[in-house]
């Protein structure tokens, strides 16, 4: 893997990195990422879906069943996952104390908690949680082998994931905690994401602002404009080459 000496030295002497990750992260430990559940072959009962549709208010409201079982699967898939070493090197890095390391990922797996990562800002919510549409409250109780939308036990309301659907606000103290760790740091690491889904995408342009070098890491790099240094190739191994 070809990593530019001036990047390098960014990594090295940064004092505040933030480090932004997408579905590419967990790639290496074989979660699908976005685009591979539109390449899902035939034999998959969710190959007729378009997952914009699965993750979405609109989608649910059109059959709650439908949404309710395609999140029972992507849990089931994810419960035979383990963190890769990409997850396992931003934990490490994280906890060596010698430079201030803040993640923020849009994942939803859990594996970067998994991985070691004692603080991480969640922006697209956790698929292992639940709570009610109608009023919000968390949905504590196991729901493996639940098949279908359970009533909340507090209004009747429809039990839903608690992760954050295409068109929802993000929550709010994680976006806050995003937009300060991007506006203080002096490197943005930019992992394993398309930078297509806003306002996530955005974060490397206000790093950028404030005067931040920005690094991708990506086999496939992205259009973004915004980027100084582009390192082609898989998330573990720029971690394990770099750091
Ligand atoms: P994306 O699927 O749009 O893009 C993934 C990116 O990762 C691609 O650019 C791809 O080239 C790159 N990639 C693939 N393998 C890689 C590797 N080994 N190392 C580094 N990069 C690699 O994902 P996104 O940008 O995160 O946006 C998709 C949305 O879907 C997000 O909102 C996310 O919440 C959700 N999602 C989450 C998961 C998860 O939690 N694991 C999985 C799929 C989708
Ligand atoms: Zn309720």
């Amino acid at each position: 893997m070809e990593i530019d000496n001036d990047a390098l030295y960014h990594i090295k002497n940064a004092k505040c990195v933030t480090i932004l990750t997408g579905a590419g992260v967990s790639a290496e430990s074989g979660v699908a990422t976005f685009r591979s559940y539109k390449d899902e072959t035939k034999e998959s009962l969710w190959s007729q879906y378009d997952p914009q549709k699965m993750a979405s208010l609109e989608g649910f409201l059109e059959n709650p069943n439908r949404v309710w079982q395609w999140y029972q699967w992507r849990r089931s898939e994810l419960k035979t996952k383990e963190p890769n070493d990409a997850h396992k090197a931003i934990a490490k890095w994280q906890q060596s104390n010698s430079q201030s390391v803040t993640l923020i990922t849009q994942n939803v797996d859990g594996l970067h908690q998994a991985g070691g990562s004692q603080n991480v800002t969640e922006l697209h919510g956790n698929i292992w949680g639940n709570h009610c549409l109608q009023c919000r409250t968390e949905y504590k109780e196991g729901v493996d082998d639940i098949e279908e939308v359970i009533e909340c036990p507090e209004c009747g309301g429809q039990i839903r994931p608690s992760v954050v659907w295409f068109g929802e606000a993000l929550p709010e103290h994680a976006w806050r905690d995003a937009e300060s760790a991007s506006y203080s740091c002096d490197l943005f690491l930019s992992v394993g994401t398309s930078s297509q889904v806003y306002p996530a995408a955005g974060l490397a342009a206000l790093a950028k602002s404030q005067g931040a070098t920005v690094i991708e890491i990506n086999p496939e790099p992205t259009e973004s404009s915004v980027v100084d240094y582009c390192v082609k190739g898989i998330a573990s191994k720029f971690f394990l080459e770099s750091l």
